[in-house]
């Protein structure tokens, strides 16, 4: 069960509350307005899936990046009026010219 004893401990995520079979955790705000989590001991089954999916306990994996591109559209109108570098046209483009 969530117990937060260290304030930078909890990012407020709320993914514990969201989480909780058995709704008894909720979010309260502490004196600067920040929610952390507040459980309701007396209706928790104690099956810790509040703690399974909280990112400060529960670290992220991480796997390996093996590779990475980059890419843009060579037409520069087409590239301006996109907010990034419009590939999604370049593709679409491609893709619907030889028939979906
Ligand atoms: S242990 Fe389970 S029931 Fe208890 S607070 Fe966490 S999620 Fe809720
Ligand atoms: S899941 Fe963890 S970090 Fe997110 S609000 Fe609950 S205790 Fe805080």
């Amino acid at each position: 069960m969530i117990n937060i004893t260290d304030k930078t401990q909890c990012c407020g995520c709320q993914a514990c509350a969201n989480a909780c079979p058995k709704a008894c955790i909720s979010m309260q705000a502490d004196e600067e307005g920040f929610l952390y989590p507040h459980i309701d001991s007396s209706k928790c089954i104690g099956c810790n899936l509040c703690e399974k999916v909280c990112p400060i306990i529960r670290k992220p994996t991480t796997t390996p990046v093996l590779a990475s591109y980059a890419a843009k559209h060579k037409n520069t109108d087409v590239k301006l009026k996109s907010s990034s570098g419009s590939m999604f046209s370049a593709i679409a483009e491609v893709i619907l010219k030889e028939g979906g």
